[in-house]
């Protein structure tokens, strides 16, 4: 017996939830690609890519998924030879370092671990010893979707301006743009990465490196670059096709214009982030409420550096991996698997699961996903304190 025939509902940290109306934007003949609608949506595109990265640099798009925004960004920036600091706090710096490292450039390694955000002081010290200046650029992500801390990415920036160092800062933003509050101009980021799957609401298939001034400089010396990864006609084409090097992403466009006016035009970029904050502070309160009688607790201990796009639970062994079965087979909800680097062992990994609360999610959606992971605590005799559903339903309660 199941519970689970009803519409289904992938909880992971992308791809997310697509929005049916983004869905229904893409189911359309083959568009002119010569003139007309999909060359002026293209152009209006950008402006709210730029909005929701509050930038008013540069944007280069891309058909391709996250890691070739990190592709992108690192041959546009770097030559064989340079070096680069990896700021590790889960999986994703390290795997953007491992990307890095096979290209030949040089990556000094600051692994923080899977429990901790970046310690400053930390990078500090790095930037300090480096008193040649080779290091050319830190490397961080605001939100690891593997540990799911959430990185202090306007810290960084003052550090690097403490230290009087030079080296530009790259923020991947793939899991968490347009869900947790960012402001690139603002916070002195000169590169940033993400993805079309994740806060965008768009399938997976695109991705856009944004790129200020100085990293721009960069672009003159990169010795790494080619010409399909080259971000300069992308981002200031002379004709439409120069914006992907070759064929648009014809239907991919018509979603992600659909997804964007749905952020930028109806909800608001803060409208939306405050969404993003309450849902994740109620599945907070279920998770923290539950732990008060049992094994459960979420990964990153403080509120603060937990991010509003995804959270990695700790349900004690081998309950991660009953629990994301029991949801999938009986309530209909998939959860995230737990990612390489937050466990020594299998045995270990098997506590832990993730749950992506990005992009197309509401109250009713948040709230689906806690009731059930208490059912299925009650089914699976994991211990648990039950008031957990009651705090979430409060939090949703104030708003
Ligand atoms: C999802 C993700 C990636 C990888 O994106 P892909 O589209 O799977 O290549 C990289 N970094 C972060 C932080 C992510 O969440």
């Amino acid at each position: 017996m199941t519970l689970a025939n009803g519409r289904h509902y992938l909880a992971i940290p992308g791809p997310s939830v697509m929005p049916d109306r983004v869905l229904q934007a893409m189911h359309r003949p083959a568009p002119n690609i010569y003139k007309g609608e999909l060359v002026e949506m293209v152009e209006s595109i950008v402006p709210d890519l730029k909005t929701i990265a509050r930038t008013q640099h540069h944007v280069a798009m891309y058909i391709s998924n996250g890691h070739g925004a990190w592709e992108a960004a690192l041959v546009n920036t770097l030559s064989r030879g340079d070096t680069i600091l990896i700021l590790g706090t889960g999986r994703f710096c390290l795997g953007w370092g491992e990307m890095a490292a096979a290209m030949g450039i040089d990556c000094q390694i600051i692994d923080f671990g899977p429990q901790s955000d970046i310690d400053m002081a930390r990078v500090a010290e790095a930037l300090t010893a480096d008193t040649a200046h080779t290091i050319k650029a830190v490397l961080a992500v605001q939100v690891d979707t593997a540990s799911s801390v959430k990185n202090n990415i306007k810290a960084l920036r003052t550090t690097l301006d403490d230290t009087n160092h030079p080296a530009m800062l790259f923020s991947d933003n793939i899991a968490c743009l347009g869900v947790d509050e960012f402001h690139m101009d603002d916070w002195g980021v000169d590169l940033m990465v993400t993805g079309s799957q994740k806060g965008l609401m768009t399938p997976p298939g695109m991705a856009f490196v944004f790129f200020n001034d100085k990293a721009d400089r960069a672009r003159d010396t990169a010795g790494l670059v080619t010409p399909y990864w080259d971000w300069r006609p992308r981002s200031n084409p002379t004709e439409f096709y120069r914006y992907f090097n070759g064929t648009a992403p014809t239907h991919h466009l018509y979603g992600l214009r659909t997804a964007l006016d749905m952020i930028v035009k109806e909800e608001g970029v803060e409208a939306v982030w405050h969404r993003h904050s309450v849902l994740a502070r109620a599945i907070w309160a279920a998770i923290d409420t539950w732990g008060n009688g049992g094994p459960v607790r979420a990964n990153i201990a403080d509120h603060a550096k937990r991010s509003n796009a995804v959270t990695t639970v700790n349900m004690g062994e081998g309950n991660g991996q009953k629990m994301r079965d029991w949801m999938t087979d009986t309530a209909g909800v998939t959860l995230g698997i737990p990612l390489g680097g937050l466990a020594a062992t299998p045995e270990a990994a098997s506590a832990f699961l993730r749950i992506g609360h990005m992009g197309h999610i509401n109250a009713h959606m948040a709230l689906g996903v806690v009731a059930s992971l208490q059912a299925g605590m009650a089914a699976l005799q994991i211990p648990h304190d039950p008031s957990g559903l009651q705090a979430a339903t409060e939090v949703i309660a104030q708003g």
